[in-house]
């Protein structure tokens, strides 16, 4: 038998343990590492920690019991486009999206499960690049744009398809494909598809940060191909599940051609987990007559928490002269009900005066942080993670607050 929970080892720690690292598969604690003021952090990678604890709250609702003989099919629902996603999966994600309001998911669209969206990007690629055209297509995003999109689409020296670059720039007379990041990665704006020729054009939008903790909910969207991932909705990256929402059903069967390619499906340990979260999620809304308060809720909860991340940030980075953050519009979220700011994932700072290399300067501070060039801009901005643990993030803060009231990092 295998139990699954949300944060938790097999065997429960004890309070006192967990406070002081967090639980490994193997039932060990692995430390958190408080940082010190000369240790490395890294706010590279968007891992997200920041919603940890909530988690931890939730372990015992989160558990899932697996029993030896459970799962041991390829098949799920061969009734169901996506053969291999299991049903429970699929009605969980419907509820989800009708609880927040986010995306259409009504009976004309079909769900695509995928190991993360970064499998189902691809997925997305291949069942939109034409089949019988004797060039590649090209794929295009605007700049800033997501750094691993350029990667994944040439890893492979497709013949389907190739980079295309700038969807600003993009002027050939040929078909192409555009991904439309919103909230965008890095930059945190709301975006639509830009790309402007006489080609005939499709989009893909990835919706990873249309969630109520990072952006007010302001419609329900409609697109054809939409890709949502639970590792940014609610922080459980490492069950790596994604879901495209399809409009066309011979793109979603060609979507899951490929993965059945690429890896016969996705684990449905996995989707069995995501399910059990999504519904513990779910019910904490639909409960009637429910007395929870607003941090039990995850998206209240999490809202909270990347707030009062950017009001620490903003504080710090006015009183300086060495960065600047962009401003985001308010707007009136239809699942809060509230009008609000944009919390975004990540803060895409742009280093003011002197400095150029806005990375190489946080570097010298021994904070990782990912460069413009990665996302087709200039290197005076730089991608900072805002997901890390709440030690990481604090120190990140006493850091930069330390340049500008010392200022004793010289300027280049
Ligand atoms: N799209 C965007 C915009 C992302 O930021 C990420 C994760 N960093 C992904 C896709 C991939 O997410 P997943 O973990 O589901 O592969």
């Amino acid at each position: 038998m295998v139990v699954l929970k949300a944060a938790s080892p097999p065997t429960v720690p004890s309070v006192n343990k967990i406070n002081n690292g967090y639980p490994c598969s193997n039932g060990t604690i692995k430390p958190l590492i408080t940082p010190s003021p000369s240790s490395f952090i890294n706010l590279d990678q968007g891992d997200p920690e920041v919603f940890r604890s909530y988690w931890r709250k939730k372990s015992e609702e989160c558990t899932v019991v697996i029993n030896g003989e459970d799962l041991m099919s390829y098949l799920s629902d061969t009734s169901n486009v996506c053969w291999f996603m299991l049903p429970e999966l699929r009605e969980a994600i419907q509820r989800l999206h009708r609880v927040v309001g986010n995306a259409s998911v009504g009976m004309d669209k079909h769900i695509v499960v995928g190991t993360g969206s970064t499998q189902l990007f691809q997925a997305a690629l291949f069942a939109l690049s034409p089949s019988d055209s004797p060039n590649p297509i090209n794929v295009v995003a605007a700049s800033p744009y997501y750094s691993e999109y350029q990667e994944e689409v040439e890893i492979l020296r497709s013949g389907l398809y190739r980079w295309g670059g700038d969807a600003r720039e993009y002027d050939k007379n040929e078909a192409y494909i555009e991904v439309v990041t919103a909230p965008n990665n890095p930059c945190g704006s709301i975006r639509r598809a830009v790309a402007n020729c006489e080609g005939e054009g499709k989009v893909i939008h990835d919706f990873a940060y249309y969630w109520p903790q990072y952006t007010p909910i302001t419609q329900q969207y409609d697109h054809d191909l939409m890709l949502f991932t639970f590792s940014k909705c609610t922080g459980h990256a490492g069950s790596r599940i994604g879901w495209a929402i399809v409009k066309d059903i011979e793109v979603a069967r060609k979507m899951t051609r490929f993965i059945q390619m690429s890896s016969i499906g996705v684990s449905k340990e996995s989707q069995i987990r995501v399910a059990k979260i999504i519904g513990v999620i779910c019910d904490s809304y639909q409960k009637i007559g429910s007395s929870l308060d607003s941090d039990e809720l995850f998206f209240e909860y999490s809202n909270r928490k990347m707030r009062e991340r950017w009001e620490k940030l903003r504080a710090i980075v006015e009183k300086s002269n060495l960065f600047s953050l962009a401003k985001y519009p308010k707007a009136y979220c239809t699942f809060t009900n509230n009008t609000s700011e944009s919390y975004p994932a990540f803060a895409w700072m742009k280093c003011k005066g002197g400095i150029e290399d806005c990375e190489s300067f946080l570097r010298n501070l021994k904070v990782f942080v990912r460069g413009g060039k990665r996302f087709g801009v200039d290197q005076k901005y730089a991608r900072v993670s805002l997901l890390s643990r709440d030690e990481m993030f604090n120190e990140f803060l006493t850091r930069i607050s330390n340049i500008t009231s010392d200022r004793k990092y010289k300027l280049n």
